[in-house]
């Protein structure tokens, strides 16, 4: 028996189809990546944008009709909206959110699907006193030896008025420090290079349990004396942060430790005050200067990622010229800039999409010849000097080179070295940059 996972989505995705593929394997499925031999078949959605939900409609649309040829079980879990659900309830064999995951065997079940795992094995194991995260009990099966995703919070009460994730993942709860810990623990001790600590609103961490559980820094403060007594060298990452709760304390951790990776992403979806605050972001745009100075001060090699969304409700080009100043004053090395979608059940779904898709379009590709420019002015600044790299994986665009990254995630194409490399710290002499990335080659070599 076959089971695939298609995965859409961020690594908060991922990291629930690594758990969803626990459940299955326990199952006596074998995991393929070829949709077409395969016996159970799944989508692990993301709804934060349009695209992704169509691609998931695409999708089952192409399964349901294998099924005239062939016995066939489909799935549905991740981040899913309640429009979307109902929807989904008519054409997948199963529709269940991550917090329903230990039932998934059971559910199987009731579907017809046959199978060798005992449904009693995994539910007994779990405790059940915390119905909405009983998930992250199941563990993972990773998909690399070297890299991790490690889920640290789940949901969101910040309600931004563009954003599905509150709809679709529920309100804010931290995962218990001591199993985030624990896991992280084991990763390191089995050599794992890179681990991500995953939360929709990350660094809210803990404000849900506030005075039984640590802060968001004193977790990374948990973390960086585990990295001190392991005497292993790994980097340790967190995704996605909100500036409202980015705090000086989070910053002077990460100055702190050694395992705490230099690289910060703090989305600002914009750099316009009042667009901003019809966002409902509850910060302003000195809040985040402040925070951006505050990194800089304390972390000067670190490298700064954001989140930008242009075309929002009612944008004018002159609040997209805020967005385009912010972009210029900041140099980021990386934006992830995202046109507009309206989200069935997010406030701004009442609003008018007013913005055309060509201007979008035309938004999008301002902010992006900004970012190319500054990551460009960034990278030149490498070439020469040596730098500690991550090997990823083989060049699949060029014969003979590695893919790694810096331990502020800039890519890094390494000519001329073996794949027995991959998943192991190289040093790096940087020999070219580009928009966004660099050459080198071996140093020593
Ligand atoms: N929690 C993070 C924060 O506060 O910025 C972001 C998490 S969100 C799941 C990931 C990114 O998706 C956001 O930063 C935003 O840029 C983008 N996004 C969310 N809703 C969107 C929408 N309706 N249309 C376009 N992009 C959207
Ligand atoms: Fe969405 Fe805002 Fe929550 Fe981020 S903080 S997940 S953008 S509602």
């Amino acid at each position: 028996m076959k089971c695939c996972i298609v995965t859409l989505g961020c690594q908060m995705n991922q990291s629930d189809s690594e758990r969803i593929r626990s459940v299955i394997e326990g199952m006596g499925y074998v995991l393929t990546a070829v949709e077409e031999e395969a016996d159970l078949i799944g989508v692990v959605a993301c709804s934060v944008r349009q695209k992704a939900i169509d691609k998931v409609y695409s999708k089952i649309r192409k399964w349901n009709r294998w099924k005239n040829d062939r016995p066939l079980v489909t799935f549905v879990s991740g981040c899913i909206l309640p429009a979307d659900e109902e929807k989904f309830l008519k054409l997948f064999d199963l529709v269940f959110r991550m917090n329903e995951l230990p039932e998934l065997p059971t559910a199987l079940q009731q579907c017809g699907v046959a199978t060798e795992f005992s449904t009693r094995h995994l539910l007994d194991e779990l405790e059940r006193e915390d119905e909405r995260t009983d998930f992250w009990q199941v563990e993972p099966t990773y998909g690399s030896d070297f890299e991790a995703f490690v889920p640290i919070q789940n949901g969101c009460d910040k309600f931004c008025s563009y954003c599905a994730v509150p709809y679709t993942r529920g309100r804010e709860v931290s995962r218990a420090s001591a199993d985030i810990l624990a896991e992280v623990e084991k990763l390191v001790g089995n050599g794992v290079k890179s681990i991500t600590l995953l939360g929709q609103n990350v660094n809210s961490y803990g404000l849900d349990k506030k005075g039984e559980e640590l802060s968001f820094a004193g977790l990374l403060n948990q973390v960086g004396e585990l990295g001190n007594k392991s005497g292993k060298d790994f980097w340790v990452y967190f995704t996605s942060p909100h500036p409202r709760d980015m705090t000086r304390d989070v910053i002077e951790t990460i100055a702190q430790y050694g395992c705490l990776a230099k690289q910060i992403h703090l989305p600002v979806q914009s750099g316009d005050e009042e667009m901003l605050r019809h966002m409902n972001r509850n910060h302003g745009i000195d809040a985040y200067k402040k925070i951006i100075a505050d990194i800089r001060e304390l972390l000067p090699t670190a490298t700064l990622f954001t989140d930008i969304i242009v075309g929002f409700s009612g944008e004018t080009d002159e609040q997209l010229e805020n967005s385009a100043r912010l972009m210029e004053e900041v140099g980021f090395n990386m934006a992830y800039i995202a046109k507009y979608s309206p989200r069935p059940g997010a406030r701004s779904a009442e609003w008018p999409d007013d913005i055309t898709p060509q201007q979008k379009s035309e938004r999008l590709a301002k902010l992006s010849a900004i970012l190319k420019r500054t990551s460009r002015a960034h990278n030149e600044r490498m070439v020469g000097k040596t730098y500690r790299v991550l090997v990823e994986r083989a060049d699949k665009r060029m014969e003979g080179a590695l893919v790694s990254r810096t331990e502020g995630r800039l890519l890094v194409r390494i000519l001329q070295a073996s794949e027995g490399l991959i998943g192991t710290f190289q040093d790096v002499r940087i020999t070219s940059a580009a928009e966004l990335s660099l050459t080198g080659e071996l140093a020593g070599a």
